[in-house]
């Protein structure tokens, strides 16, 4: 009885940006399901297998190569200089900057007693490599968990499994045989993945999370695709299924041509309010470009608006999915053209302003009374802050005129390492007092005892050249700066190296979490190195708004490079322009 290998099918792009997709739930509740076994019965055979070693030397390049390319983004450093505070790849390059280790190591530590085969093994080799195993777990789970982790070949884990199965009159547990669907999934082998799901339909009646994920990411590509469906719906008995699960059913309608079964899942997935995955979003664009239908159309124009509303921004390959999608629309020329925005706020490649970063005076009342509301009033999360310390600070505002820059003080002062913190805050505070402006520092009591960090004349000339509150030594200091900032007007600028992202998430709503975003951006100041012996120098604030934007005829959308890491609180640097040479018909 011989079994047939199928061999690769092609989907390159749902899978080429992935090597590692996570196992996700699989990993952590197969337990549950370990003493449920698998029999595998007359279809015994299905493991004792012929296999074809050429394949995985291919599947090992392949795999080492992605690996490499892995690393190499990692270690990929910006080499522009002095990007904006909110520029992609800032924050990074401050990391690097200060020495912080973080996003660092991506590669899982491999503690293996084993040596992983990069050939199938028969039953003596395997017997073999047991005896040879010192690790406290099960010998089958440690070796196709550390299979799944590098991406072993699938002969290799079937050789394991049909060993396995030969030892145990058939029997291969769920968990074994969960991980090899991981490891037929990804690399692509279709055939093995209906084996798999025979089986488990064949034994289980309902399987958890992670199988169904799997089954449904490797059902897809086959004819037998409309069954992923079957399986969202199974999953729905239980829970909502996952961005990737519905991302998925999507790519899978699409592949097949089934655009209203793709929209509707589409609708279902943002009612559950999950923000869909960019490649689900990229691959409407991808299949739009072949049809001229404008009910279509209009649904990824809808996309686009959503991208406006949630702050999301393409990757490089989505903007030119987007492109060619524009530019294929019959009888309406667009031309689309990758740019920058000048400091103007101007596009480089039309010259037209792009949305100033200003709030309206609308959204300004808007986004100060829920800031007001959620997170200085909102309770639970500012503990640390008193009632009567907010109060004790109320009066205080009240009394002073509206300032123009809110100083976070103990930032200011640590700042720079090298000065004694009460000279760093001193300095700042009396350049911008030269330039008459009302100046708030904020700061805390301890500041006030004099030490090696902070001296007692520095700190009085501080608070002769500027207002000053100092909070207890417990309190948190941004729902002040907040406070402050807001309540003095929409002039007013603060100067925190603290991004705030803790207070974003406070507040209720994403169009809330938007607008302080937009705030943030255009009041925030970021000091430059090196102001001791120099003029103080602030990062230019970024007199537009970075976010998807249309006036018709046009469009502007910010991407994100595949090379250039961001940070949630940074914005993109390169744009999208897409502009219309002739007027639509109406
Ligand atoms: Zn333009």
């Amino acid at each position: 009885m011989t079994f047939y290998l199928s061999g690769f099918r092609s989907f390159p792009k749902l899978w080429k940006s992935n090597p590692y997709f996570e196992l996700g739930p699989a990993t952590s509740s197969a337990s549950f399901f370990l003493g449920v076994h698998c029999v595998i019965g007359n279809q015994q055979r299905w493991f004792s297998v012929k296999t074809t070693p050429p394949n995985s030397k291919i599947l090992n390049l392949l795999v080492t190569k992605a690996r490499t390319l892995k690393k190499g983004n990692d270690s990929n450093k910006q080499a522009s200089s002095g990007p904006h505070y909110f520029a992609a790849g800032a924050a990074k390059k401050r990391s690097h900057l200060s020495g912080n280790p973080q996003n660092q190591g991506h590669t899982l530590p491999v503690k293996s007693t084993v040596q992983l085969p990069t050939k199938p093994l028969n039953s003596k080799e395997w017997d073999k490599l047991k005896e040879d195993f010192k690790g406290k777990a099960s010998f089958e789970d440690f070796v196709i968990s550390q299979m799944t982790r590098s991406c072993s070949s699938v002969d290799v884990a079937k050789s394991l499994l049909a060993w396995v199965a030969a030892k145990n009159n058939g029997i291969v547990g769920y968990n074994l045989l969960v991980k090899y669907l991981y490891l037929c999934v990804f690399h692509k082998q279709t055939s093995e993945v209906i084996d798999v799901y025979e089986i488990m339909k064949a034994k289980y009646k309902s399987l958890e999370s992670g199988g169904y994920t799997l089954l449904i990411r490797g059902l897809i590509h086959s004819d037998r695709w409309r069954e992923a469906l079957l399986l969202l719906e199974d999953i729905k008995k239980v829970m909502v299924p996952s961005k990737k699960n519905y991302g998925d059913c999507i790519q899978g309608a699409l592949l097949h041509q089934d655009v209203n079964v793709a929209w509707s899942l589409y609708q279902e997935l943002v009612g559950h309010n999950l923000i869909p995955l960019l490649e689900t979003l990229k691959a409407f664009f991808d299949h739009g470009k072949d049809m001229n239908d404008d009910q279509y159309s209009n649904q990824l124009l809808d996309i686009l608006l959503y991208l406006r509303n949630n702050q999301l921004y393409p990757g490089e390959s989505f903007a030119h999915s987007i492109k060619t999608w524009f530019e294929s629309i019959p009888g309406r020329q667009w031309k689309g053209q990758f740019t920058t925005i000048q400091k103007s706020g101007q596009c480089s490649s039309c010259g037209r302003a792009i949305e100033s970063i200003h709030l309206s005076p609308e959204e300004y009342e808007f986004l100060k009374e829920t800031i007001m509301r959620d997170v200085i009033d909102g309770g639970d999360q500012y503990k640390k802050t008193t009632p009567q310390e907010l109060k004790r600070f109320e009066r205080f505002v009240k009394s002073c005129p509206p300032f123009d820059i809110v100083i976070d003080g103990l930032n200011v002062a640590k700042m720079f390492p090298k000065g004694r913190e009460s000279q760093n805050l001193l300095s700042v505070v009396s350049q911008l007092a030269q330039q008459n402006l009302q100046l708030l520092v904020l700061g805390r009591k301890h500041m006030l005892r004099p030490s090696s960090q902070w001296r007692k004349d520095e700190m009085e000339q501080v608070r002769k050249q500027a207002h000053c509150f100092f909070a207890d030594n417990i309190s948190e200091d941004d729902p002040f700066l907040l406070y402050a900032t807001l309540n003095s007007g929409s002039h007013c600028k603060f100067i925190t190296k603290d991004l705030l992202r803790d207070h974003k998430a406070c507040l209720p709503d994403v169009q809330a979490q938007r607008l302080f975003f937009k705030w943030q951006q255009g009041h925030q100041l970021a000091i430059t190195k090196g102001f001791l012996k120099s003029k103080l120098t602030f990062q230019h604030i970024l007199s537009y708004d970075t976010v998807v934007q249309t006036t018709g005829d046009t469009w502007h959308i910010p991407y994100d490079e595949d090379l250039v890491p961001r940070a949630s609180c940074e914005v993109p640097t390169k744009w999208l322009c897409l502009q219309r040479k002739t007027p639509a018909p109406c």
